[in-house]
């Protein structure tokens, strides 16, 4: 059984940009006949509001999708809610620890970006971590753990590339030690992005992991730990994203892009949903149509392979 996911971070309002990624995975998941997952990614307490968990999925029912395992229909592996499943995320560290895959860091964000000739991390994260901390001897770890609490870093594999062939992006090279050695766990406690959505994607049976395309960098990580976890790796499907009219990645600053402005104003949802499968390739023309009778448009190859410049419409 093919099974694919939606997992929003609850870190503001769910807008254009973020439905039409939901849309096509819920499409690509319906025309196959699988099974669609909603997971909430809110283990980021700074950043993560109940609230807007709340608004993502009265957003995402108003555009015609629904979901066979979520939060608030739970399922056979729930919880759903990453803030309710960090025992599973301690057990995943604990097995990298027993394999040696793991070591503590004790540099500062300053210390990275002053590593001499650093080269660049991966996306926009700046410098590639230089590996610091990872040869230090006991006697120095024994020093530095007596002021600071360490973040915890995987150490990336030596010599070997990740290569992998995405579904709508195509072939991917990563050379070996892409980025460098990554955090799973910072000096605070709270685990990272890239192992918490190893350790879900595993646990919920994901096959057909469909995301945005800024999220094409992360997959080496996440191909990485999966390995040294001894899991499946799924298949990866990343979407060019929309940009505003000043040709960068459509966001709040660009005005009216949140789907609860749409239904507060009385737009239909099926002209939303029309919009948004016209700026993805699946229909001609921008009419009213919902997700439901999109699933026979359904056509992956049509998705266009660049970002897609867009205005927020007017309807
Ligand atoms: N929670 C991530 C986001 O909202 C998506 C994670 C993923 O799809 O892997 O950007």
């Amino acid at each position: 059984m093919r099974r694919g996911r939606f997992a929003p971070t609850p870190s503001g309002k769910m807008h254009l940009g973020n439905a039409r990624t939901a849309l096509i995975a819920w499409l690509h998941m319906r025309a196959a006949g699988g099974e669609f997952v909603l997971r909430m990614e809110d283990i980021d307490t700074e950043r993560a509001r109940a609230k807007w968990a709340e608004l993502a999925l009265l957003d995402l029912r108003w555009l015609g999708l629904d979901w066979d395992e979520g939060p608030d229909v739970g399922g056979p592996y729930a919880p759903y809610t990453q803030s309710e499943r960090l025992e599973r995320y301690e057990d995943a560290l604990h097995k990298l620890e027993a394999a040696g895959a793991l070591y503590p860091c004790y540099c500062s964000r300053a210390d990275i970006l002053g590593a001499a000739s650093a080269p660049h991390g991966l996306g926009s994260e700046g410098p590639a971590y230089a590996g610091t901390c990872r040869h230090l001897s006991p006697a120095e770890r024994a020093d530095k753990a007596r002021s600071k609490d360490p973040s915890l870093r995987f150490a990336l594999p030596e010599g070997r590339d990740v290569t992998f062939v995405d579904g709508i992006a195509g072939p991917q090279v990563f050379p070996a030690g892409s980025g460098g050695d990554f955090v799973v766990r910072r000096a605070d406690g709270l685990h990272s992005y890239q192992l918490s959505v190893v350790v879900d994607d595993a646990d919920m049976r994901i096959t057909d992991v469909l995301r945005g395309y800024d999220l094409l960098d992360s997959t080496p990580r996440q191909i990485w730990l999966d390995e040294a976890l001894g899991l499946p790796v799924p298949e990866f499907l990343h979407v060019p994203l929309l940009n505003g009219s000043d040709g960068k990645r459509l966001a709040k600053r660009h005005g009216g892009i949140a789907i609860s402005s749409f239904r507060e104003r009385g737009t239909p949802p099926e002209r939303l949903v029309g919009w948004l499968a016209h700026v993805s390739g699946l229909i001609d023309r921008p009419e009213a149509i919902s997700a439901a009778e999109l699933i026979g448009h359904f056509d992956l190859s049509r998705i266009p392979r660049e970002a897609v410049v867009v205005d927020v419409p007017d309807i």
